[in-house]
Order: C-alpha cells, then structure tokens, then sequence
C-alpha cells in the first residue's frame, strides 16, 4: 500500500497520506506541507487506504 508521509497544501481543507490520491497528486512537491496540522483525511486517500491502494 503506497501510504506517504501526510502531506497538505496550506490552502487546502484537508491532508493527504496516499500516493494514488488524484487531488494529492495535484499538489506539487514544493508546495506539499509536512504533516496534517489538524485538517481532516481526504475522503480518496481514506476510501484509498481502507481499499489497500
Ligand atoms: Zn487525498
């Protein structure tokens, strides 16, 4: 399961912690935040993670 390190986009609502995530994979690297400073799992990467991607 290709979980990543959390990661979020300052503008975003919520963090991201899997590398098949289509909005994830929108942020760029340089632009990716370590960490989910309180924000919410995204619904994909969590359907993601419950599916075992
Ligand atoms: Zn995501």
């Amino acid at each position: 399961m290709p979980k990543v390190f959390p990661f979020h986009a300052a503008a975003d609502p919520v963090y991201h912690d899997n590398d098949q995530c289509k909005k994830g994979q929108e942020v760029p690297l340089e632009r990716r935040l370590k960490g989910n400073e309180g924000k919410p799992l995204c619904k994909e990467c969590a359907e993601l993670d419950q599916l075992g991607k």
